[in-house]
């Protein structure tokens, strides 16, 4: 729509029409002039004082309508905010309000063509949040003011702040809760040692099997090098009848009781075979080697 028809009574009654709004429709924006009638509008456009003003708006256009939208918009959010702050409201039902001003500005004047379309300018501003349901347009005002800025600031800054705490009491707990499960571990470790050494027989049995089969373990390389010492030496014609058992006895001073005692009897057995035929084994045999 060009600017030059745009304040002609023609066109202001098409868009009023369009909007229904017939109460607006004898209503002059430049001269801010009510008619009440067809015939008053007439009379009033064709009045010295209009035609001077539509002169004005003749020149700079732009200027007007931008001045008009602007004025509108600060007003219209100004009764929005006021009226019913950041709560969600039915656009017209504002409208109708702000309207309800006799001399506010109206919307014919504006960019925007019907109130759908200034909803929708609103929310492309991030003005409002604004969504449109069968009903009509609904807007919600967002609070952009300096002051409440700040207070959401201070409010996110608060909740920072004891989230960090919070976190902070958290990993203090989780470290308390862990200690005491490793402390609970230890105890339990203590009252199973303790239940062993009181239990009952059978567990007293296990115990010593353990135990005994410790030497063992230790003792079977032990074996296995006397083994081949004693097959070195028996390979070597040369050597005396002393040597295996020399040897014999100073391997027997690293190792256990037991495994000297074994090591003694693969000796004494090895010295039998070297020295006759194969015979009994008694102990009397084994006790002369001694003395010897
Ligand atoms: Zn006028």
């Amino acid at each position: 729509m060009g600017a030059d028809n745009f304040l002609t009574p023609k066109a202001i009654a098409n868009r009023i029409k369009a909007k229904g709004l017939q109460k607006l429709r004898w209503y002059c924006q430049m001269c801010e002039k009510q008619c009440r009638d067809e015939n008053g509008f007439k009379c009033h456009c064709a009045s010295e004082g209009h035609l001077r003003q539509m002169q004005l708006f003749a020149e700079s256009p732009h200027k007007f309508m931008n001045t008009y939208s602007q004025e509108f918009q600060q007003e219209f959010m100004k009764l929005l905010s006021r009226r019913y702050g950041t709560r969600r409201v039915h656009a017209n039902l504002v409208y109708q309000e702000y309207i309800s001003d006799r001399h506010h500005l109206h919307m014919n004047s504006t960019h925007w063509q019907s109130l759908s379309e200034f909803v929708k300018h609103l929310g492309r501003e991030g003005l409002c949040e604004v969504d449109e349901t069968p009903k009509g347009w609904f807007i919600k005002w967002i609070d952009r003011s300096p002051e409440t800025l700040a207070k959401q600031e201070a409010i996110q800054r608060k909740e920072r702040m004891e989230r960090t705490d919070e976190e902070r009491t958290q990993k203090a707990l989780e470290e308390q809760i862990k200690k005491a499960q490793e402390q609970a571990a230890e105890q339990e470790q203590e009252a199973t040692e303790l239940k062993r050494d009181t239990a009952e027989e059978p567990i007293k049995l296990q115990l010593k099997t353990t135990f005994a089969s410790k030497p063992f373990k230790k003792f079977e390389p032990k074996k296995l090098n006397a083994l081949a010492m004693a097959s070195k030496k028996t390979a070597t014609p040369a050597t005396s009848s002393r040597a295996p058992e020399n040897g014999g006895t100073s391997s027997t001073d690293l190792v256990g009781k037991k495994v000297s005692a074994v090591e003694q009897i693969i000796q004494d057995e090895l010295a039998r075979k070297r020295k006759g035929p194969p015979g009994g084994f008694s102990f009397s045999q084994r006790d002369e080697k001694k003395r010897r």
